[in-house]
Parts: structure tokens; C-alpha cells; sequence
């Protein structure tokens, strides 16, 4: 960290007026953010950070990436919104360049959100005539009153009850549980490839192939949130596609815009015909800076190489982790990585390694959760290896005799 010269208002002094004049629904932020390039972070207080959250999975290119900006202004300075009852070059070149990606024929609608993209995604399983939906415990869809009742987190369930829909949550990762539950009243089973926000659980080999044969089996939908596994995060374009299964419907949003906010339902084959004209629709959906900024990340991600260095930067994040003796096990694909803490200490983590200079996520009690920019490089991985690593160590010290 290196500290300038104070700005005139301090992080205290802004903290105090977010209270006052913000809704207490996040708790107070943990730093004031003034600046942000490539992947560092600065707040009010002249602080620097290594930024290894990158606004929840969001800022696949870091921040103040050129590609983005340039797209982003050129297209604001060109034709900056229109609304759905026109469209843009920008939105139909996107959406065939990402059916392109997934390999299969189909259509798509865009959003705004994650949580927008799963809201038109139900509506969208609403019309095979099934109202059932299977959802898996540990699952995270979103903060609407639809994705929120496909989401397991009882605390953020509970208070909001009932929600739409009749969802059954079956443990994720057991095919024989997805077996046991999908019948001819299903209308979709929707799942996370890799699960991002309980701090990238994997649900072991086979999973997705077994829900895609259950599905088929039973006509119905299957359903893949790529939202936070999607456009690069694990090394792939999806993260199905290791799985080697073709889903019916996928939803993407974070990595998606690089920052600017844009979500995406894709459905394939017959699915794409299910919504129609009066179904769904949105003002701001697939505008053309969105859609711009969209392509520039895919641009960057494609010239770059950014795929194959994620992989690798994630390997190397994982392995200089991997035998730290408070560390129980590492987990996730590419540069979503999950890290399990043998006591459940990890909000005191995550604010001790950003004392240190270093953001991260403490994804649950006993797990961090790292999801860089995907242009991180490596000497930057080794010195966020080193800055968790140290903080981990004020933690091992029961630790050491069992290693
Ligand atoms: C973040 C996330 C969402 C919700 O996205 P928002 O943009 O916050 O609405 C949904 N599903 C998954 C898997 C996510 O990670």
C-alpha cells in the first residue's frame, strides 16, 4: 500500500454519509473506491489494493481496460440507447457471436443482471406448460423474487416467503438425488457448472452429464447459470463444455460487460421459440454500449489469449495455496477459485489480506473465494499468494502438528 496525500474527504467521512443516505442492505463497505486500472484498486485514503475480487467476477479485463473504454465511448458518442422497439448492429452481431461460442443453434434475450437473465430464463420454463423446478442446496441465482426462490440460502429466503414457483432442492453433486427428483412435472433443473457465490464447490465428474440425461429423459429443461462461470472465468468460454453436455438454456451476466451491466438468457434448439411476442421485455436490455462493451471483452479475451492464461494464473493461485497448513483444500477451474480454511475464520481473513493491501472474498465461514481479473498475471498471483499466505500463518499455529 502506499499512501498520497489525504483527499479532502476522508473514507470515514464518506462512510458516514453512505450510512445516512444509503439503504443498509450490504452493511458498511469495506473501503471507499476513488480509482481502479488493470488490476489494482485505489481508496479515498490513497491506498492501493491488488484486486483479486474484481467486482464479484465482473471486471474480466481488470479495470480501465482501453478496449473497453474505447468501445464504451465511441458507441456512447455514436447511438447510445434505443429500447427494444428498435435494434442495434451492436446486439444482433452479440448475440450471434455468443451462440457462436456455445457451439449450437439458438436464440437469446438480454438483460441487465444476472438476476434479470434468470428472471427471463423462468418465464421462459413457465411456457412448456410445467410449473415444477429442481434447484440444487448451495445454488445461487439471484436477489429477484424468481431467482430468489430458485436460490437455497434460507437467510435470504426466509424473509421474503412465499416465493413464486415450486422449486425442489435436491444436494448438489448427487445424480441419484436429481434422478430422484425430476418426474414429467418438471419443467427445468437448473444448475451452477461450478457453484460461485458458496465459493466455487464443484459437484464432482459425471454431474452435468447425469442431469442432462435425466432431464431429456423426463422433457425437461436443463437449465446451466453460467452467470459467474461463464466468458472466461474458468478457462473456457463455459464451463459446461468440459462436461461435454449441451444444455437447453444458459445464463450469463458478470464477466460479460466487463463492468458495464448486461445479462443474457440463451436457449437452443426448441427452447429458443418458448418466449413470444408480449412474453417478456425489458427498456434498457442488450443497449448498444452494453452490447459494445460486450464485444470488447470477447475481442480482448479472444486476442489475448485470455483463456489459456487463466487457466494457468488459477493453477498457480491454487498450488501456492494448496499446502499451507490451514488450508483444507482448493477448488474451482481457472480463475474462479475456491480456498477451505480449517476453522471457519474466513471474514477475519479476507479484512486481515486487505489490510495487507490484497481484496478477496470470504465466500462462507471456513472458505475464500478468489476471482481475479482475468489479465492477472503472475508475478501479481505470487504476491497475493504471499499476502494470504502470511495472514494465513498468524492462523496455523494449532495447525502445524496435524501437517
Ligand atoms: C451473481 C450471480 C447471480 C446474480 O447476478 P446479479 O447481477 O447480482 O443479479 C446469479 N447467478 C449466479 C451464479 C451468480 O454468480
Amino acid at each position: 500500500m502506499s499512501t498520497t496525500s489525504p483527499e479532502t474527504t476522508t473514507q470515514q467521512e464518506w462512510l458516514g454519509r453512505y450510512s445516512a443516505s444509503l439503504m443498509n442492505t450490504f452493511g458498511t463497505p469495506q473501503r471507499v473506491l476513488v480509482r481502479g486500472e488493470g488490476a489494482y484498486v485505489w481508496d479515498a485514503d490513497g491506498n492501493r489494493y491488488l484486486d483479486l475480487l474484481a467486482g464479484i467476477a465482473v471486471n474480466a479485463l481488470g479495470h480501465a481496460h482501453p478496449a473497453v473504454l474505447k468501445a464504451v465511448s465511441e458507441q456512447l458518442g455514436t447511438l447510445g440507447h434505443v429500447s427494444n422497439l428498435f435494434t442495434t448492429e451492436q446486439q444482433v452481431t452479440l448475440a450471434e457471436r455468443l451462440l457462436g461460442l456455445l457451439g449450437a443453434e439458438g436464440k437469446v434475450f438480454f438483460a441487465n443482471s444476472g438476476t434479470e437473465a434468470n428472471e427471463a430464463a423462468l418465464k421462459l420454463t413457465r411456457r412448456t406448460g410445467r410449473t415444477r423446478l429442481v434447484a440444487a442446496t448451495g445454488s445461487f441465482h439471484g436477489r429477484t423474487m424468481g431467482a430468489l426462490a430458485l436460490t437455497s440460502k434460507e437467510a435470504y429466503r426466509a424473509p421474503f416467503e412465499p416465493l413464486p414457483g415450486e422449486v425442489t432442492f435436491v444436494p448438489y453433486g448427487d445424480p441419484d438425488a436429481l434422478r430422484a427428483a425430476v418426474d414429467e412435472t418438471v419443467a427445468a433443473v437448473v444448475l451452477e457448472p461450478i457453484q460461485g457465490e458458496a465459493g466455487a464447490v464443484e459437484p464432482g465428474p459425471g454431474y452435468l452429464v447425469a442431469a442432462r440425461e435425466v432431464t431429456a429423459a423426463h422433457g425437461a429443461l436443463l437449465w446451466l447459470d453460467e452467470i459467474q462461470t461463464g466468458i472466461g472465468r474458468t478457462g473456457a468460454w463455459f464451463a459446461h463444455t468440459a462436461a461435454g453436455v449441451v444444455p437447453d438454456v444458459v445464463t450469463l451476466a458478470k464477466g460479460l460487460g466487463g463492468g458495464l451491466p448486461i445479462g443474457a438468457c440463451l436457449a437452443v434448439g426448441a427452447a429458443a421459440d418458448l418466449l413470444q411476442p408480449g412474453n417478456h421485455g425489458t427498456t434498457f436490455g442488450g443497449n448498444p454500449v452494453a452490447a459494445a462493451a460486450a464485444h470488447a471483452v470477447l475481442d480482448t479475451i479472444e486476442a489475448e489469449g485470455l483463456l489459456e492464461r487463466a487457466t494457468v494464473t488459477g493453477e498457480r493461485l491454487r498450488a501456492g495455496l494448496a499446502d499451507h497448513p490451514f488450508v483444507t483444500d482448493t477448488s474451482g477451474a481457472g480463475l474462479l477459485v475456491g480456498v477451505g480454511l480449517a476453522e471457519a475464520v474466513a471474514p477475519q481473513v479476507q479484512q486481515e489480506v486487505l489490510a495487507r493491501g490484497v481484496v478477496i472474498n470470504a465466500a462462507a465461514p471456513d472458505r475464500l473465494r478468489l476471482v481475479p481479473p482475468l489479465i492477472l498475471t503472475e508475478d501479481q498471483a505470487d504476491a497475493a499468494v504471499a499476502v494470504v499466505r502470511a495472514v494465513l500463518d498468524t492462523y496455523a499455529t494449532g495447525q502445524e502438528t496435524d501437517a
